[in-house]
């Protein structure tokens, strides 16, 4: 493989950080986030050890890392509590009548759960738990709204040692019946409905048909009741959330678990393939999620935090649950649409509560572009101080509107990159330190030993396009996959010895920034020139009429792979051979000659897991004029797809 990707696509924006906000947080320069870092590569133990401290231990650990390629155990023989570190603790001080949870459902209702509410509501609901026959290690999964039930069944779970599967609530029957299967559950937790665009998803009905072939081995569901729809009640499996409070105290002691025992199994979101079960554990997950949050969000007392992701996936358990409550912050929770009633429901809530730290998806950025400025300049933003995003390359014309429009030009943008597998942000800026660039996610958090290595695992030098990996173990990383210690082994550690690799490629710049470029499959090869799907990407979306481009390379005698991208554009704007011409002529001319798209094709949306990633794998099968095939569970609207089996250029 030519390890060089073209990467004329450098943007020269630098934003450093304002001095009124560094001057708060608790990392205020370059110099202190490079001795920390370094002390947390030299000394990993020394250095977790120390932040370990400031999670509350039942047991304290004998050996903070015991490491054997590629299994790790963190602070093991220490014992610990995730409700516990999540609720009891904050009930000593001022924050026992804080608000934990605000809570806005998608018709509207508000409500607020104090730290001492949440924590009598997780005590109840675990002795429901308990009354239905969960032991320890026993798999739960939660299959709910966005509403506060949600993060109660999940530390509900912790607190009894049980494993939660949380399954997002937009899959289907036959999701939930796999995951079932996969992880061997014996509980469900649901609802009668959840509120979505002003309809009621049918969570009930999707897991009546996913139990219906009777293959799973889930005895009993729990049915919270949110939209009062009715619903099939099976005797003697069913039973509703709020009658069996009735019959359980408020007292539940949090039982002492071993750092390693497992916490949560969540299947990854699908874009490159079929769901694997991520398993997690105790101890170094939590701590891996406490210090993101202390160092990345320098979450504070007063702040109101919200991440937007759904409770469904990872971004959902770290920093929508578990982060934020471990450093006893308040978090926002909303249950439904970003454009419901209306394009500026997220900016409505953000005034209504005077948010200050906003966490959301590039994809979301984008629908908020084309949605127009009118939405959000309608409301006072002023609030917010930080804002953060995950999920996908960020393009810089995208991090460029966030800054201004929602940002006000003044809050910084953590553009975090990590994975299901990782537990919590790996590389990241630190907000009162980095300086930010539009398009990177900058530097390696504490203790996280990233490089770029060429296929032979050597190390790559300034803008040389290779594979990301890190080769160190870190504290949230993943201990398996549930139910397959080879496909463990295979997927994330046989690609290079003694260094983990799960899939993206990437270059750093002469600033050792980390640039994503892209899953190292979607990296296209143009005439022996390795070109990052991200950089095409980002060009065409430059473009004043472009709202969102994927691009995917497709088999070519003469070339090795031809540039075809797939284009939606701005509200407004009509599509023409003309307008083709020109994207074609704007990417050569932005990126280079070796980059002209052969072909691009409109079309009003692109094939997109529930969480918003553009499925590109898809998208090279429609390219080459295949039929599609392969695992198509997380996409979130098959209709896409025919769609674009005939778009035309
Ligand atoms: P699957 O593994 O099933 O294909 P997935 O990788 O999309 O699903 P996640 O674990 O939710 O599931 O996503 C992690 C991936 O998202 C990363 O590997 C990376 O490709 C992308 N990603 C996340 N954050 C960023 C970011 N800030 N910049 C660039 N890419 C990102
Ligand atoms: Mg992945």
């Amino acid at each position: 493989m030519s390890s060089h990707i073209e990467s004329t696509l450098v943007e020269n924006r630098v934003f450093k950080p304002a001095k009124a906000f560094a001057s708060k947080a608790r990392i205020k320069s370059m110099a202190q986030y490079k001795k920390m870092w370094n002390e947390s590569i030299k000394n990993p133990e020394k250095f977790f050890a120390r932040e370990a401290k400031e999670l509350t231990w039942q047991k304290p650990w004998k050996k903070v890392l015991d490491w054997k390629v590629p299994y790790a155990k963190w602070f093991v023989g220490g014992q610990l509590n995730v409700s516990e570190n999540c609720l009891d603790r904050h009930l000593d001080g001022p924050r026992r009548t804080k608000a934990a949870i605000m809570w806005e459902g998608e018709p509207g209702e508000k409500r607020v759960l104090t730290y001492q509410q949440l924590h009598r509501e997780v005590c109840r609901f675990a002795n429901v738990l308990k009354r239905n026959g969960v032991k320890r290690g026993h798999r739960i999964i939660i299959y709910m709204p966005m509403v506060p039930e949600a993060a109660i069944a999940m530390l509900a779970c912790t607190r009894i040692g049980a494993i939660h599967s949380v399954v997002f609530g937009g899959f289907s029957a036959e999701s939930i019946k796999d995951r079932a299967l996969d992880s061997g559950a014996t509980l469900i937790i649901t609802a009668d409905g959840s509120y979505r665009r002003g309809t009621i998803v049918p969570l009930k009905k999707n897991v009546d048909d996913a139990l219906k072939s009777g293959e799973t081995a889930v005895k009993r569901v729990i049915v919270f009741r949110r939209t009062a729809a009715e619903i099939h009640i099976e005797e003697g499996r069913d039973v509703w959330w709020h009658r069996e409070l009735e019959y359980v105290d408020a007292k539940c002691p949090a039982a002492a678990l071993d750092s390693e025992t497992p916490l949560f199994i969540l299947y990854t979101s699908g874009s490159t393939g079929k769901p694997k079960g991520i398993l997690h554990t105790t101890g170094g997950y939590l701590l891996h999620a406490h210090m993101t949050c202390k160092y990345v969000f320098d979450l504070r007392d007063e702040d109101v935090y919200w991440c937007t992701a759904d409770v469904g996936w990872v971004t959902g358990h770290s920093y929508m649950v578990y982060g934020p409550l471990a450093m006893g912050a308040t978090t926002l929770m909303y249950e439904g649409a970003p454009n419901w009633p209306e394009n500026d429901r997220f900016w409505r809530i953000i005034e209504d509560y005077g948010v200050t730290v906003f966490y959301t998806a590039p994809t979301a950025i984008r629908a908020f572009m084309k949605w127009g400025d009118q939405w959000v300049t309608k409301h006072n933003l002023s609030s917010l101080r930080l804002l953060g995003t995950v999920g996908e390359v960020i393009n810089p014309e995208a991090w460029m509107w966030y800054h201004r429009t929602i940002g006000g030009g003044r809050c910084p943008i953590v553009d975090t990159w990590w994975q299901t597998e990782t537990g919590g942000m790996m590389i990241t800026p630190i907000p009162g330190a980095t300086p930010t660039k539009p398009g990177t996610a900058t530097l390696p958090f504490f203790g996280v030993d990233a490089a770029i290595v060429d296929d032979k695992g050597k190390e790559l030098g300034a803008n040389q396009g290779g594979k990301l990996v890190i080769r160190k173990p870190w504290p949230g990383m993943l201990r398996g996959i549930w139910g397959d210690k080879a496909r463990y082994k295979q997927t994330y550690w046989s690609e290079f010895k003694g260094m983990y690799f799960a899939g993206d490629g990437a270059r750093r710049d002469k600033d050792g920034y980390f640039w994503i470029v892209g899953r190292i499959d979607d990296v296209l090869n143009v005439a022996g020139h390795r070109l990052g799907t991200s950089e095409v990407e980002s060009a065409l979306v430059s473009h004043p009429s472009v709202a969102e481009a994927a691009v995917v390379g497709k088999p070519d005698e003469l070339k090795g792979q031809a540039v075809v991208c797939f284009v939606t554009v701005k509200s407004g704007i009509t599509t023409s051979k003309d307008l083709a011409a020109v994207l074609k002529k704007h990417v050569r001319t932005v990126i280079g000659p070796v980059a002209t798209p052969d072909e691009i094709r409109f079309t009003d949306a692109l094939p997109k897991t529930r969480s918003g990633k553009i499925m590109r794998r898809l998208l090279k099968q429609v390219a080459a004029g295949e039929l599609v095939t392969g695992d198509t569970t997380t996409l979130d609207d098959l209709s896409v797809l025919a769609k674009l089996a005939t778009a035309e250029d």
